[in-house]
């Protein structure tokens, strides 16, 4: 059930014209760019809401992090270092610092994109129906500043049956 829900994701995917060529080389990818010392508004410990216009999202991101986050765009799949990544912590928006999902909720779901069964906590994310590229999806953002992260699927695995498509782009791990 996995695999035919990634190749509708992986077709809409093509359809966006974006390619769908695996890209290993690029793999450590935009990180460095976004490092939280340049970003005034990562902050892990705030628990508000960060409120930030997308015009200065735009001036603190990378472009790939502002597209994926701010628009709502899809990195390419199997691209995110964090795909296959068995690293120990917690993952973080990249924009605000919002504790999103711990590293032992993460699963291998062959997708391309990182995947986890659950969130860290129900208020870690918002969650929006999305019935864009001809599919009823749900949409799940960062709680904190709404950032776009993913999709939620329900073919994951026990114990939440979720599967948790998120966009490397816009995790960060703190160990
Ligand atoms: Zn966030």
């Amino acid at each position: 059930m996995y695999k035919i829900l990634c190749l509708l994701t992986l077709i809409s995917f093509t359809a966006c014209g974006q390619g769908t060529t695996k890209a290993s080389s690029t793999k450590i990818n935009k990180m460095e760019s976004s490092k939280s010392s340049q970003n005034p508004y990562y902050n892990p410990s705030q628990k508000e809401a960060t409120v930030v216009p997308d015009s200065v999202w735009q001036q603190i991101l990378s472009p790939e992090v502002y597209r994926v986050a701010r628009e709502k765009g899809t990195e390419r799949p199997f691209t995110s270092p964090f795909e296959e990544s068995k690293e120990v912590g917690t993952y973080h928006c990249i924009a605000c610092g919002n504790a999103l999902f711990k590293s032992n909720a993460k699963f291998n779901s062959g997708c391309g994109w990182p995947s986890f069964f659950e969130p860290i906590t129900k208020s870690a994310l918002i969650y929006t129906p999305d019935n864009t590229h001809g599919m009823t999806r749900t949409e799940v953002q960062c709680g904190k500043c709404k950032s776009h992260l993913g999709h939620v699927f329900e073919d994951g695995p026990p114990p939440t049956g979720l599967r948790y498509c998120i966009n490397g782009v816009v995790l960060t791990i703190e160990k």
